[in-house]
């Protein structure tokens, strides 16, 4: 059963391939809340071929951010839609100081507001390493990895058996620009929800059961569940 709330707004932040998704994929069943991933929403705008997939491809492609001004209409109409109306948990936004504002304002005039904000810390060789070998499931974004978790059957999804794929920008070149990236703005945002009581930092270097489990424990303790 779920658990009962009014209201969990939910932000995971992160190096790439610190874990969230595969967090917030845990989080989003446990809680029964919909799994917001900008990574993936951005990547189905150029699968889907969109007005503004093509310019968004080529950030992608260089592991460079997304204009704020696309970011924001993504988001707006992402929580704004029926099943966000009990919370959501979002990943891979914000990465600056300017989206963590403008996702409050975004909030605020839905009159919403964050209820926590979790931070996965990584060492970024640990990172490089992990994304070196991670496989995906494009169709449910299910992830494995070719040592740690590897699928029962190489190259394939456990549950469906269709074809695994390496994500581009999971290059180590790419993997570094991102780490790159994620370091110029991170202490600035981590300042942002640490100023406003809304951070808790869980060590992400643990299995993935240990780093469930630490997440549950402060986001039961945070929405009294
Ligand atoms: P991720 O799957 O979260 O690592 O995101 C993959 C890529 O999508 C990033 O390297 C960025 O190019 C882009 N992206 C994702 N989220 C954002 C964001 N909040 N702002 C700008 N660009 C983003």
């Amino acid at each position: 059963m779920s658990p009962t709330f009014s209201s969990l707004n939910l932000v995971l932040l992160g190096p790439p391939g610190s874990g969230k998704g595969t967090q917030a994929r845990l989080l989003a069943e446990r809680y029964q809340l919909p799994h917001i991933s900008t990574g993936d929403m951005l990547w189905d705008e150029v699968a889907n071929g969109t007005g503004i997939g093509g310019e968004i491809q080529k950030n992608l492609d260089r592991g460079e951010l997304v204009s704020d001004k696309v970011m924001s209409g993504l988001i707006l109409q992402r929580i704004d839609r029926e099943d966000c109306a009990r919370g959501f948990i979002l990943e891979g936004y914000p990465r600056k100081l300017g989206q963590a504002e403008l996702l409050d304002g975004i909030l605020a005039e839905l009159g919403r507001r964050i209820e926590q904000v979790v931070l996965l810390d990584v060492p970024d060789d640990v990172i490089v390493a992990r994304l070196k070998g991670r496989l995906i499931h494009p169709g449910s974004g299910r992830v494995y990895h070719v040592v740690e978790d590897p699928p029962k059957k190489p190259g394939a999804d456990n549950l469906t058996g269709e074809a695994l794929v390496e994500r581009d920008d999971d290059r180590e070149e790419v993997v570094r620009d991102r780490l790159r990236v994620y370091h110029r703005h991170a202490r600035a945002l981590m300042e942002y929800y640490r100023n406003r009581d809304q951070l808790v930092v869980v060590d992400g270097n643990q299995s993935i059961a240990r780093v469930a489990q630490a997440m549950d424990e402060s986001v039961g303790v945070r929405v009294g569940v």
